[in-house]
């Protein structure tokens, strides 16, 4: 039989990463955060002095990425790239720009489909990213397309960041989700939109528990 797959995609901030680790393991189900694969080869190119818009350089590193994802004692993921744990530094908005540079090559994007596709064994996989539902899983039995303001969004970066005791400024993060957001749906490869046959919420308003509550629902209404 099919493993069964759930895509959750959207823009940055939109609580994806978040709903995708409770999902995963509310069913007891594997976890791709495919974001972070985009951050760890920005961070990776940084480390070994490769231009960002060196693509076939980015390709080669991409393809042999030393990362591991292992789960906390504690539950949430750890990552370590090369054997150093790069769970924390990989967050930053400065990666997260570097990665969505990177993610804008087409040989990158190629490069890191076959990984990304590893990640779906039995019993089942959570997929998090920007084209789980499009590109990387079209056949998932139930794809997210999880959307908030980009003043919310920015909000919830702020606290995220605050949280993990790094430096953030409120108005800078949203200046920066709403560039990121601006290049990630213009790309041409593989960019930001829903799939056709996705389901859109919108959580601007919602707590991540009647987000999760209505994903729940909708993977229980597919028997
Ligand atoms: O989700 P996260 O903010 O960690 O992703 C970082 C960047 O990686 C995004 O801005 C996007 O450019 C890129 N990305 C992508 N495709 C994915 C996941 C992330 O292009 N499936």
């Amino acid at each position: 039989a099919q493993v069964p797959v759930i895509t959750i995609d959207g823009p940055s901030g939109s609580g994806k990463g978040t709903l995708a680790g409770r999902l995963a393991k509310h069913l007891g189900w594997h976890l791709l955060d495919s974001g972070a694969l985009y951050r760890l080869l920005a961070f990776a190119a940084r480390n070994h002095g490769v231009d960002l818009t060196n693509e076939e350089a980015l390709k080669v590193l991409a393809a042999h990425l030393d990362v591991q994802f292992s789960t906390k004692p504690g539950g949430g993921q750890r990552i370590t790239l090369e054997g150093e744990d790069v769970t924390d530094v990989i967050r930053s908005e400065q990666v997260g720009a570097g990665a969505s540079q990177v993610a804008a090559l087409p040989a990158v994007r190629d490069a890191l489909l076959q990984r990304q596709r590893a990640f779906l064994e039995a019993p089942g996989l959570v997929a998090d990213g920007r084209d789980m539902g499009t590109v990387v899983f079209p056949q998932a039995q139930l794809k997210i397309f999880l959307t908030a303001s980009a003043e919310e969004r920015a909000r919830r970066r702020f606290l995220q960041l605050q949280g993990k005791g790094m430096e953030a400024d409120q108005a800078t993060l949203l200046k920066e989700i709403q560039d990121r957001d601006e290049r990630d749906s213009q790309r041409s490869v593989a960019p930001l939109k829903p799939a056709d046959d996705a389901i859109l919420l919108d959580s601007t308003r919602l707590s991540i528990d009647e987000v999760q509550e209505k994903i729940l629902e909708a993977f229980a209404a597919l028997g």
